[in-house]
């Protein structure tokens, strides 16, 4: 017997979508397969002289909706499965936005930490070398992922420049401001959680002084802290690859962001007043009201999830609560606001700084803001509603909102009975 994948396990949200809807299993064949995964070794000169080869890849999952739009991850257990999955998520994702586009992922197996910056910018460029035959505006558009930032997407984005002969800043998303980048694209990601979460407030049951914990404390960690300390809420704890911190009272959270940017992991304030160090899966039982997974897929497992006393998971991080996890999490009545809707923030600004690009007139902050808020609000509200009028989890419910979508746009293209008759 073959093992279960990480996206046979995506697609059996798939199928807990199609169950809800009439679409043509024509919708079905074309989606649970992705169109096109191309993998390469990028052949790297390092600093000592010496050569190494990094597996890389880059996922077009599908298109129906658009050209295909997906992060690039560093990490070094990137697997082409896990691109793939994450690109089937993006598929959802931009049809749960409604945003023109379908879905992709890339990644290299490389730990970014052991690079020298150096080696980085030729890791960088070497992928965008061995890619830029399928990237490209209107047809794959990358942006920044786990242990990826804006300065890899400049280099990315300048060394494609150079390919084609010609400045494209809508090649890729997630570049610095001054490369093309859009304001607000940073907190992006979070911001939309952030957005999401205020507005289902009343629904969730969530007061204005809410405790919350952080698993993960990168981009997305950092800022959703920032923005749910700055509205009063408490951040009780958080952790990050280096273990976790617990404080009841509330961590200071500027004091630590500038720690982590100093280099530092979140461990270090374990010695602080009323700060203690706890195991990392402690974190998931700490007494608080929203739990933000903000690290890495399948880290709420059937293992780990009953310890949870949250009263609502927003899923900041992609595929963070197994399917096994979320069974657990429903029984218990935990509302989970799932990852294609809840992080879904990230590509809405992208998409932003792609239309930005295009048109060549660039918004100020106040409008990007504004125009994510009226998106997240929008396509929250419509989840939400799916949600309560079939009786589904929120997270079935996004993936019905897609799939409607995405149905639609692939059965315009004619189904079995169209063909037939
Ligand atoms: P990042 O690299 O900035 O941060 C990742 C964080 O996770 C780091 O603090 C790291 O130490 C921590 N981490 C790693 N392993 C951990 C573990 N076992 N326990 C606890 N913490 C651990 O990455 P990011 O951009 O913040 O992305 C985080 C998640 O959000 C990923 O799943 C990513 O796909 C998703 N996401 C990010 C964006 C974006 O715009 N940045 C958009 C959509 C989704």
């Amino acid at each position: 017997m073959t093992e279960e994948t990480l996206l046979d396990r995506a697609l059996v949200r798939l199928d807990q979508a199609a169950s809800h809807l009439q679409i043509d299993p024509d919708v079905i064949e074309k989606l649970k397969y992705p169109r096109e995964t191309i993998k390469v070794r990028l052949l790297i000169r390092m600093d000592d002289g010496s050569r190494k080869s990094f597996l890389a890849w880059r996922c077009r999952y599908d298109d129906t909706r658009g050209p295909t739009k997906g992060g690039i991850r560093f990490h070094p257990d990137a697997a082409v499965e896990e691109v793939e999955t994450l690109a089937f998520w993006m598929t959802f994702k931009c049809a749960v936005m409604n945003l023109p586009y379908g879905g992709g992922k890339g990644a290299v197996r490389v730990d970014p930490r052991q690079l020298s910056k150096a080696e980085l910018e030729r890791v960088s460029r070497s992928y965008m070398q061995a890619f830029a035959h399928v990237i490209g505006p209107d047809r794959d558009i990358p942006a920044p992922d786990v242990y990826t930032n804006a300065m890899i997407m400049g280099w990315m984005a300048d060394e494609y420049y150079q390919l084609a002969g010609q400045v494209r800043p809508a090649v890729i998303t997630g570049k610095p401001i001054s490369l093309g980048g859009s304001l607000g694209r940073d907190d992006a990601t979070a911001r939309g959680g952030f957005y999401l979460l205020r507005h289902l407030a009343g629904e969730l049951g969530l007061g204005s002084e809410m405790r919350v914990a952080v698993q993960g404390f990168g981009n997305a960690g950092q800022f959703i802290a920032k923005l749910l300390a700055a509205e009063g809420h408490k951040i009780v704890a958080v952790s990050d690859s280096s273990g976790a911190i617990h404080a009841p009272g509330g961590l200071d959270v500027e004091a630590l962001i500038a720690r982590k940017r100093a280099g530092q992991p979140v461990t270090a304030m374990a010695n602080e007043a009323g700060v203690q160090s706890i195991a990392p899966d402690a974190l998931l039982g700490v007494h608080c009201d929203v739990l933000v997974p903000a690290a890495l897929e399948d880290m709420i497992t059937k293992d780990n999830a009953d310890a949870i006393k949250a009263k609502v998971v927003l899923e900041l991080a992609n595929g963070p609560v197994t399917a096994d996890a979320d069974a657990i999490l429903e029984k218990k009545g935990i509302v989970v606001l799932p990852d294609i809707l809840a992080n879904a923030g990230g590509v809405t600004v992208s998409y932003f700084e792609w239309v930005q690009n295009r048109q060549g007139y660039y918004w100020d902050l106040e409008e990007v803001h504004q125009r994510l808020l009226k998106t997240m609000e929008r396509e929250g509200r419509a989840v939400w509603n799916i949600s309560r009028e079939r009786g589904t989890s929120v997270r079935t419910a996004a993936y019905i909102h897609a799939l409607s979508r995405l149905a639609n746009a692939i059965e315009e293209h004619g189904t079995q009975s169209y063909f037939i008759s």
